[in-house]
């Protein structure tokens, strides 16, 4: 997909096309609409808020810019089962 590929193709593609490259887990090229893989990348750097920097892809080559959005969530529904229960009625 080389060569062809027009600068923010896939993010202009139509007039709802947008919303495919918002809040993704996966930051998408804005040109060709591939997902860049941090995991591939090693680039743990993306899930810190304050990352400022540009991507480039792999499939087009391109540079774009990316914005971090974090989404925080905990969960205690797994707890060890030897922890002495303390009956707080007793
Ligand atoms: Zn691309």
């Amino acid at each position: 997909m080389t060569g062809n590929v027009k600068r923010f193709g896939a993010l202009n593609k139509d007039s709802r096309a947008w919303l495919d490259f918002s809040m993704n887990k996966l930051p998408k090229c804005p040109h060709c609409g591939t997902d860049y893989d941090i995991d591939e990348h090693g680039a743990w750097e993306l899930y810190d808020e304050n990352f400022n920097d540009d991507l480039t892809c792999d499939e087009c080559n391109m540079t774009f810019s990316v914005s971090v959005q974090a989404i925080y969530r905990f969960s205690t529904d797994c707890q060890e089962a030897d922890i002495e229960f303390e009956d707080p009625t007793e």
